[in-house]
């Protein structure tokens, strides 16, 4: 067969396969890090701005139950190393249970402080430090308690070529959501972090009011 040709054919064949997708693989590099290496892949949504990175590590089979963790970003605790919250020891050791499993993807989403934005975060930090809950303060600003949508996170998940996920996370919301989209959870993987005094309000008002499935040992 003639190279165009070819190249014909195998566009068709993605296209099919992407066929009801609203995001698209845009790129695709290898990523060494302290936690071993992985490959970083980019994703753009086709309805919007948002980008979207995923950390893959092995061969990914949709047979094989894969562990999967969907982490929204927290620039405060990811890269400041904020002690209010436990998002950035979560992604650490999401990205060494992956590590330690041999294959496994992590979503990153820019969907920061559930979907509010950093500045607005700010805010909601402010009126935290006047007395206010995490979710008290997203609704004196007038947001929802969780904007978030994970609905393209998991047309990621499916791009990857997962089928059957062991998700990484403590929130239902995430479980319920990658269902919804046609994936098999057929595990939740418990990712609770011992935090310092700073975040325990804020872990407990999630575990009180959001319903997520922590333990919080050494709090209670
Ligand atoms: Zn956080």
């Amino acid at each position: 067969m003639k190279d165009a040709e070819k190249m014909l054919q195998d566009k068709a064949e993605q296209d099919r396969a992407t066929a009801g997708y609203t995001v698209v693989k845009e790129a695709e590099a290898k990523l060494p890090t302290e936690y071993g290496p992985f490959k970083i892949v980019g994703f753009r949504s086709t309805t919007s701005n948002e980008e979207f990175v995923a950390l893959v590590k092995g061969e990914i089979d949709p047979n094989q139950a894969t562990l999967v963790r969907i982490h929204s970003q927290c620039l405060t605790g990811d890269v400041f190393h904020s002690l209010k919250c436990d998002c950035g020891p979560q992604l650490q050791r999401a990205m060494e249970m992956v590590q330690e499993e041999g294959h496994g993807i992590i979503v990153y989403q820019h969907q920061e402080g559930r979907g509010i934005g950093i500045v607005n975060k700010i805010r909601a930090y402010a009126l935290q430090d006047e007395g206010a809950d995490t979710i008290e303060a997203n609704l004196r600003l007038g947001f929802d308690i969780d904007q978030r949508e994970y609905g393209q996170c998991a047309e990621v998940i499916k791009l990857l070529g997962a089928r059957r996920i062991r998700l990484m996370s403590n929130n239902p919301d995430k479980l319920r959501a990658l269902r919804d989209a046609g994936l098999q959870v057929v595990e939740r993987v418990p990712l609770e972090i011992k935090t310092k005094e700073p975040a325990h309000k804020y872990l407990i008002t999630k575990k009180e009011k959001m319903g997520h499935m922590l333990m919080l040992n050494g709090i209670f």
